[in-house]
């Protein structure tokens, strides 16, 4: 069924890949996602946990795909101290099975095509620059040429190293992340829950994201720096055997999260680089859906522009780089200075700060006040605290 060329090549069909090529079919360039996975959507490595203004900036929210709706979170301190965080716009934890597919059913309506079980093993290069791709599927070789090639293969993105781009992470620039879906536990579905100590997730946090009816996805981030993952998994499930007892485990997920400094050149010639590849999760929280589909929007619609243009240089689609400096970089780099002060805080600093939070009143224990006080000691940042949240 595949031809032997299109004018764009996606490689992966997440949540980055998919975005990428509804935007650029639905600008009139002939599009291919390939996934190597059987199912798009599957498995799921994911909290699932997104803001509702993000998702809105795509999408009318659709039930379909959602499991929960969030009222509240619910930070606790090592000492045990709980401080509940009040907004009028918290967040959804999605149902990532139906929402990755609705977005591939989107590709498609927008005149894109989609593989899967076809894997990028190799690039078709001409000198420096990208000009399609060598796969396999079901045993078979093959290549594909292409205009432009869109990196969205994830985290561990061999796309980008292909072309030499250096994609090797620090330890401190990458969590490892495990995940258990529990049933049948006692869980308020208005509150996601959020640990932090040193010694119970050193570098980052324990999540408790309810999807309802007594389900919940709970997981650990740790800093690789700090911790190795076979410790982290260890954490967590004494974590879950303190809180829940025995408990069934519906599914289990383990997976690396980029909390770095995003990629500082994401384009090369013929090829862009988009979502996890490109490093544009939230170092400061992890999450990475939003803007994942963010950059795979912006790259979706450039690449299609520049095939239009005749000018798929590296130059031809600069573009991208200045556009996702105004909406993921400056942000980013933002929540990497936070990120970098947080998880270094102490779990004497973390507990007074839940202290002085609790004795504000209950409408100013808002995020930017934990961070104004959980960081007060270091006035450099409270400009970055103040733009992080307003
Ligand atoms: C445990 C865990 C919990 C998380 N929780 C949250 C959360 O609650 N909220 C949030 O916003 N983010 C969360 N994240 C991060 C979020 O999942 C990612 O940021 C997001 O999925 C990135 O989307 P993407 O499209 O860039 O990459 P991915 O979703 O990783 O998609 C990449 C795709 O490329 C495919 N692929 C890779 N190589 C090839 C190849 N050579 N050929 C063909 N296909 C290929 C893969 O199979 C995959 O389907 C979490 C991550 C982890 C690991």
């Amino acid at each position: 069924m595949l031809k032997e060329y299109y004018d764009i090549v996606v490689v992966g069909g997440g949540p980055a890949g998919t975005m990428a090529a509804a935007a650029a079919a639905a600008a009139g360039a002939k599009t291919l996602v390939l996934e190597r996975d059987s199912t798009i959507g599957i498995p799921v490595r994911c909290g699932e946990a997104i803001g509702i203004p993000q998702l809105e900036r795509f999408f009318d929210i659709d039930e379909k795909y959602v499991a929960n709706r969030i009222e509240g979170l619910i930070m606790h301190a090592p000492d045990g101290t709980s401080v509940q965080v009040e907004s009028s716009e918290f967040g959804l934890v999605l149902e990532r099975t139906r929402f990755d597919r609705m977005l591939a059913e989107y590709a498609a309506k927008a005149g894109a095509m989609l593989q899967t079980r076809c894997e990028v093993t190799g690039l078709i290069m001409n000198g420096a620059g990208v000009e399609g791709v060598r796969c396999s599927r079901l045993g078979k070789r093959f290549e594909i040429k292409s205009r432009v090639v869109i990196a969205a293969d994830g985290v561990e993105s061999r796309i980008a190293r292909w072309v030499g781009i250096t994609t090797h992470l620090k330890p401190v620039d990458l969590e490892s992340a495990y995940q258990f879906m529990l049933a049948g536990i006692d869980v308020d579905p208005r509150y996601c829950h959020f640990f932090l100590g040193n010694d119970l997730a050193p570098g980052g946090y324990i999540w408790i994201f309810p999807k309802g009816d007594g389900i919940a996805n709970v997981g650990i981030g740790v800093s690789t720096k700090i911790c190795d993952g076979g410790t982290a998994y260890q954490k967590l499930q004494e974590f879950i055997s303190k809180r829940y007892g025995d408990v069934a485990v519906i599914s289990e997920a383990a997976g690396g999260v980029p909390v770095a400094r995003p990629m500082k050149k994401p384009v090369r010639d013929g090829l862009i680089v988009v979502g996890d590849a490109a490093r544009y999760t939230n170092p400061l929280t992890g999450g990475g859906i939003s803007n994942a589909m963010i950059s795979g929007k912006h790259a979706g619609e450039i690449a299609a522009k520049a095939v239009e243009r005749d000018d798929v240089s590296a130059n031809g689609l600069c573009e991208y780089i200045s556009r996702i400096d105004r909406d993921i970089v400056k942000s980013n780099q933002r929540a990497y200075r936070l990120k970098e002060a947080v998880f270094k805080l102490r779990d004497k600093a973390l507990n007074d700060t839940a202290h002085h939070i609790l004795a504000l009143p209950p409408k100013k224990r808002t995020l930017k006040n934990i961070f104004l006080k959980g960081l007060a000691s270091q006035p450099t940042l409270v400009l970055d605290i103040i733009k992080a949240f307003v």
